[in-house]
């Protein structure tokens, strides 16, 4: 069971192509992606044992135009008074965008590019967007153009680094952006072209979450991507071994809570 009185965290759920993150923050909450519609049940049923109101979700955020990391989120739109709606400044190689800004509008909700460079106030946090958009790269173009976002509460940090790959991690790692942090929600489910050795060495996380389904047909994560956490001594908390992850970041230090087994 979830712990109701642990308050900021980040949460994050995958269950083959389910896909979201909740950070929470005292009395608001920011929906980080929220991927496949059946995403939506488990983001409802987490808002529920948490005690939530839906009036709680200030804002929705997501990293980039893909199923996995968009669809569940014209469900959150329609069923919860979101304040706010922020998008990656990259491409869509679709009409997932458009067809989440015409949600926005049916259900009055604000909608914009979040810029790099962009700091999202949180009650006792804030998010600092690293990176969106930017060049389209020749290698997996929409999530090299991820929302980076580095999350930051009583000097407890997380990154939280949408699908970004080897080109969007070697652009950060020439920048001043980078410092140690708590949490690396690793890039792109675990795959072998994201989380370079160097961006870990710049990152020194004391934990990494993978989102990854079960059995699923990429092979994340892979087994280079797991060897370079290891070698950064970098525990790797998995979706597809230990399902949905919680955790609370506060001046004490990162803790882990499992909400449920595999
Ligand atoms: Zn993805």
């Amino acid at each position: 069971m979830l712990q109701r009185d642990v308050a900021p965290g980040i949460h994050r759920v995958e269950d083959a192509f389910v896909n979201w993150y909740l950070v929470e923050d005292g009395p608001r909450l920011t929906i980080v992606d929220c991927g496949v519609p059946r995403s939506w049940g488990s983001l409802q049923a987490a808002l529920a044992e948490l005690g939530r109101a839906p009036g709680d979700v200030e804002a929705v955020l997501v990293t980039h135009p893909h199923p996995d990391h968009a669809l569940g989120l014209f469900a959150v739109l329609e069923e919860l008074p979101v304040g706010r709606f922020w998008r990656s400044s990259g491409e869509d190689d679709g009409d997932l965008y458009a067809d989440l800004e015409s949600a926005c509008r049916r259900a009055g909700v604000p909608a914009a590019a979040l810029p790099a460079g962009y700091s999202l106030r949180l009650a006792g946090a804030r998010l600092d967007v690293l990176h969106s958009g930017g060049r389209r790269h020749k290698v997996d173009p929409v999530n090299n153009q991820s929302l980076v976002l580095l999350f930051e509460r009583e000097g407890r940090r997380a990154l939280l680094t949408g699908d970004a790959g080897f080109s969007t991690e070697d652009g950060l790692a020439r920048t001043e952006l980078l410092s140690p942090v708590d949490v690396l929600k690793v890039g792109h489910h675990g795959s072998r072209g994201s989380t370079s050795r160097a961006f870990v060495a710049a990152l020194r996380p004391r934990a990494a979450l993978i989102s990854c389904g079960r059995e699923n047909r990429f092979g994340h994560p892979a087994p280079e991507t797991l060897a370079t956490l290891d070698a950064a001594g970098a525990p790797a908390f998995r979706t597809d071994l230990s399902s949905d992850v919680r955790i609370e970041l506060d001046a004490r230090g990162a803790t882990r809570l499992w909400r449920r087994g595999p």
